[in-house]
C-alpha cells in the first residue's frame, strides 16, 4: 500500500444529472496517477453508465460498497480546480445544486464525450525515390509516379482529399504509395474556425488621449499587483474609446504571459466587434477565440478546445465565456457591465459580471467593468471605495454629445386627435436627413404590427390563453402571437366575446412603424431589424452591411440596434416611445430607461456631422428622461440611489425572489403561503420577508405564479436557509419553486 500514497484512491464526483448529491468512487490502479480534480470520468450509477466530473480527490471514504470509476475521458482535466471552486461558490450563492452550475460551466458539446476535433488525413513524403526506382514506377504504374512527383513538390503535409482533388488521382493510387513506403498518411485534427473565410488585416495600437492613457495606466498598476487590486470600473461615455483601452490592456496582459477574457453582451457581439479584436491580434493566428450562441456545435467545441489547450489566449464571448477554460488568467473585461443580459434567467441564475468579479478574485487577476451607464450596483461599489473608478468623459472624435430633444406627446395629441407614430418635429427632421443624404435610426422596443386587438363594442382584448398578456398582431403572417410563450392564433372576424363585428387594432410595434415611415417617405429605403425580421443567420450581417454602405436611409428596430454599433453617417435617432420601459412594475424601470436613452443616443453623430436625438414621450418630466437629456449620469445616479435607499431596494440591500408556480391557481397560492410562513420561522430577523403576492405577470406558459421577495445582506447564509426550508417542505407534484438571487426579472 505504501507505494500508492501519492496516487488517488478515491474521488468525489458530480454526475451529469440532477440528484442533488455528490458521489464517491474508487479509482482503479491503472488510472490512479491520471485522475485529478477536474477530470471527466465515466461511472456506474444505478445499472447505468453516466458521465461525471471529479470535484475532489479523497484519501478515504465512508461510503460502503464503493464502485470503481469505469474510464477517464481525455488526458487533461476539463476544469481547473479554481473553476471548481467557482462552481462551489455559485452553488452556495445562487442557491442551486452544483450539477446545475456544471451545466453552465461546461458547454453541452464538451460534456458529450464522443465529439472530437474534426480529423483529416494528411499526406507526407517519407522517402525520395531513386532515379532508377522512379523510372520503373513510371513504366509500370504511371499514375503512382505522377502522384509521387506531386507529393515531392509539397513543402508541408497536405490533406489527402485536397491532394487527390488537385491531381485528379484516386485513393487506390495513394494507398499503393503508402504500401511502397514512399509516403505516410497521418490523421490530424483540424479546427473548425467560424471566421476561417475572413481575412483580418492586422491593425496597430492607436495613440491614446490623456484620459485613455490614465485608464490604461491604472489597469497597468493593477496588473502589477493583481492580488490586492480592487476591480476597476471604467465609466466612459459612448464613443470615448473604451474598446481601445481594453485592446491595449490585453496586449499588456499577454506581454506578461497571461491570458484574457472579454465579455460582451450577446447583442453587441457583432461581426464588427469580433473583427476589432481579431485584427488587433492578427499577427498571431488563433490567438483570439470566440464563444457565443450562434456558433455551430462543432465550432463551439473547437473554440473551447483552442482555449483549453492554450493555443488561444484571448476569448471574446457572451455571458458563459466567463467560464472559459483559460489558464494563467490575467485580465477579465466586462464591457457594458450594466447590461441585464449578463443575468441568466434560468438556473443557475447567475450574473456574469458578478461571477467575473469573484473569478478574478479567486484567480488573482484584474477585472475591468466598462460602461457608459454603469449599473447602480457597480457605481455604488465605486463610490464606496470597493471598486476603483476611472472615467473617460470625452468622445474621442471631439464630437459634441448629440443634442437630445424631448417631444411631448401629450401636446402632439392635442394638436391632432390621434397621436401619429412620428411627431411633426421628428418627421421634419427625417425629411431634412433624406435631403442631406444622411441616415436615420428609429427605435421602438416592441415588435409586431399592432400590440392588441380590441373589441370596440365590449372593450375586451384578445389575450393569450397561457399568459396574462394581450396578443400582438403581426402583419407579415397575418396572425396574433404571444411574445412570451409563442402561442399563435388566427385573427377572428368577429369578437369572440360579444359576437360584434367591431374589432379594432390598437397600439403599434416596429412592423407598423416601418410601414408608416415607408408610406410617409415613399422614396426612402426603409428596413426593419428585430427578432422577427432577423430569423436567418445572415440577415443581421446583411442588413448591417447594407446600412453601413448607405443603401438604407432609415433603419427601424428594437434594442438590437441600440447597442455598440458605429455608423458615422447616422445623424438622427428617433425614440418612438420612451415610456415603454418606464411603466413596468419593476424598481429598475427608471434605470433601464436612462440607460436605453443614453445608449440609443450614442448611436447619433459619431462622424463629422453632429447628432440629434428626438425622444417622444408622454412623461417628458420623468427624471430618467431629463437626466439622460442633459447627459447627466451623476445627477441621475444620485436621485436614483436615494430612491432605492428610501425603498430599501438593491443596491441598498440584496434581494432574493422566490417564484412558486402551478397550473392550479389555488395550489400555487397555497404553497406560496406555506413557504412564506416557514421562511418566517426559519430566517433570523435581519432578513425581511415580503408577503406572498401574485406576480405582476400572473400567468405565464399556462402556470399561475406567486412571488415572495426577501431582502437582506448575507446572501450565502440566506441561500442555505432557503434551501433547507425548501428541502423540508413537501410541495405537491405540480408545484415548482424557483429561487432567484439578485433578480433582474421581477415580472
Ligand atoms: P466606446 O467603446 O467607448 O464606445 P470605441 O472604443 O468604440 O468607444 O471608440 C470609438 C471610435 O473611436 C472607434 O472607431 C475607435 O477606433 C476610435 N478611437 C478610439 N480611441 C482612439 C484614439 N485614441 N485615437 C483615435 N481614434 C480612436
Ligand atoms: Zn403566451
Amino acid at each position: 500500500m505504501a507505494e500508492q500514497l501519492n496516487s488517488t484512491r478515491f474521488v468525489r464526483v458530480v454526475i451529469d444529472r440532477s440528484i442533488r448529491r455528490e458521489l464517491d468512487y474508487s479509482v482503479p490502479d491503472a488510472l490512479a496517477e491520471k485522475v485529478v480534480v477536474g477530470s471527466r470520468v465515466r461511472v456506474p450509477f444505478r445499472e447505468r453508465t453516466l458521465l461525471a466530473t471529479v470535484v475532489a480527490t479523497l484519501a478515504e471514504t465512508a461510503t460502503a460498497g464503493i464502485k470503481p470509476i469505469e474510464a477517464l475521458l481525455g488526458e487533461k482535466p476539463v476544469l481547473s480546480s479554481s473553476l471548481i471552486d467557482l462552481a462551489r461558490w455559485m452553488a452556495s450563492y445562487y442557491c442551486c445544486p452544483i450539477e446545475t452550475v456544471m451545466r453552465s460551466l461546461l458547454p453541452q458539446v464538451i460534456r458529450k464525450a464522443e465529439v472530437g476535433w474534426r480529423k483529416q488525413l494528411f499526406v507526407r513524403q517519407l522517402r525520395v525515390a531513386e532515379a532508377e526506382e522512379m523510372a520503373k514506377l513510371q513504366k509500370r504504374a504511371p499514375r503512382q509516379a505522377e502522384l509521387l512527383e506531386a507529393i515531392s513538390r509539397l513543402t508541408e503535409p497536405m490533406p489527402a482529399a485536397e491532394l487527390l482533388r488537385q491531381t485528379s488521382l484516386d485513393n487506390t493510387t495513394l494507398r499503393a504509395l503508402v504500401r511502397r513506403g514512399f509516403v505516410e498518411l497521418r490523421e490530424e485534427a483540424v479546427a473548425r474556425d467560424p471566421h476561417a473565410t475572413e481575412q483580418f488585416i492586422a491593425d496597430a495600437d492607436l495613440t491614446m488621449n490623456a484620459e485613455q492613457t490614465a485608464a490604461l495606466q491604472l489597469i497597468g498598476t493593477a496588473l502589477e499587483n493583481p492580488e490586492t487590486h480592487p476591480p476597476i470600473l471604467l465609466h466612459g461615455v459612448t464613443g470615448s474609446g473604451k474598446t481601445e483601452v481594453y485592446l491595449q490592456a490585453i496586449r499588456d496582459t499577454l506581454a506578461r504571459g497571461k491570458s484574457a477574457i472579454v465579455l460582451v453582451p450577446e447583442i453587441s457581439l457583432t461581426p464588427q466587434t469580433v473583427e476589432r479584436f481579431k485584427s488587433r491580434f492578427a499577427a498571431q493566428p488563433d490567438l483570439v477565440a470566440v464563444l457565443h450562441s450562434h456558433l455551430s456545435e462543432g465550432e463551439r467545441h473547437d473554440e473551447w478546445h483552442k482555449l483549453h489547450c492554450g493555443r488561444a489566449r484571448i476569448v471574446i464571448g457572451a455571458r458563459s465565456a466567463v467560464f472559459a477554460p483559460l489558464e494563467n488568467l490575467g485580465l477579465i473585461v466586462v464591457d457594458e457591465e450594466h447590461e441585464t443580459s449578463y443575468k441568466q434567467e434560468e438556473a443557475p441564475r447567475y450574473h456574469a459580471r458578478d461571477v467575473a468579479v469573484v473569478r478574478a478574485k479567486m484567480e488573482k487577476c484584474v477585472v475591468v467593468l466598462g460602461s457608459a451607464t454603469p449599473s447602480l450596483e457597480s457605481y455604488t461599489n465605486a463610490t464606496r471605495g470597493r471598486y476603483l473608478l476611472s472615467a473617460l468623459t470625452q468622445r474621442v472624435d471631439q464630437c459634441q454629445m448629440p443634442l437630445i430633444r424631448v417631444v411631448d406627446l401629450r401636446q402632439e395629441r392635442r394638436k391632432e386627435k390621434a397621436a401619429a407614430i412620428l411627431s411633426e418635429k421628428l418627421r421634419t427632421a427625417i425629411e431634412d436627413r433624406l435631403t442631406k443624404r444622411e441616415q436615420t435610426i428609429l427605435f421602438l422596443n416592441r415588435r409586431g404590427f399592432s400590440t392588441s386587438l380590441l373589441c370596440s363594442h365590449c372593450g375586451k382584448a384578445r389575450y393569450c390563453p397561457n399568459c396574462s398578456v394581450a396578443l400582438t398582431f403581426h402583419r407579415t403572417n397575418a396572425r396574433l402571437s404571444c411574445h412570451l410563450c409563442g402561442h399563435s392564433a388566427a385573427v377572428p372576424k368577429r369578437c369572440p366575446e360579444c359576437g360584434e363585428d367591431a374589432l379594432v387594432y390598437a397600439g403599434f410595434g416596429t412592423e407598423k412603424v416601418e410601414a408608416n415611415v415607408a408610406a410617409i417617405f415613399p422614396n426612402a429605403v426603409v428596413r426593419r431589424m428585430d427578432a422577427d425580421s432577423m430569423t436567418r443567420k445572415d440577415s443581421y450581417r446583411e442588413t448591417l452591411h447594407a446600412f453601413r454602405s448607405g443603401k438604407i436611409d432609415i433603419l427601424v428596430g428594437t434594442q438590437m440596434i441600440a447597442k455598440g454599433l458605429h455608423f458615422p453617417n447616422v445623424t438622427l435617432v428617433g425614440i418612438i416611445n420612451a415610456d415603454l420601459a418606464l411603466h413596468l412594475p419593476d424598481f429598475r424601470a427608471g434605470e433601464r430607461t436612462f440607460q436605453l436613452l443614453t445608449q440609443v443616443a450614442g448611436r447619433a453623430g459619431r462622424g463629422e456631422a453632429p447628432g440629434e436625438v428626438f425622444v417622444q414621450t408622454y412623461t417628458p418630466f420623468s427624471p430618467s428622461i431629463q437626466f439622460a437629456r442633459h447627459h447627466d449620469f451623476a445627477g441621475y445616479f444620485e436621485q436614483e440611489l436615494e430612491f432605492r435607499e428610501r425603498c430599501n431596494f438593491p443596491p441598498a440591500t440584496h434581494a432574493v425572489l422566490i417564484t412558486v408556480r402551478s397550473e392550479h391557481e389555488t395550489r400555487a397560492s397555497f404553497s406560496a403561503e406555506t413557504l412564506a410562513r416557514r421562511l418566517k420561522e426559519a430566517l433570523p430577523n435581519e432578513y425581511n420577508i415580503g408577503d406572498p403576492a401574485p406576480a405582476p405577470l400572473e400567468k405565464l406558459h399556462g402556470s399561475y405564479r406567486f412571488h415572495i421577495l426577501i431582502r437582506g445582506e448575507a446572501i450565502v447564509r440566506l441561500s442555505r436557509l432557503i434551501r433547507e426550508t425548501l428541502d423540508k417542505l413537501p410541495f405537491p407534484e405540480d408545484v415548482a419553486v424557483a429561487v432567484d438571487v439578485d433578480p433582474y426579472q421581477l415580472l
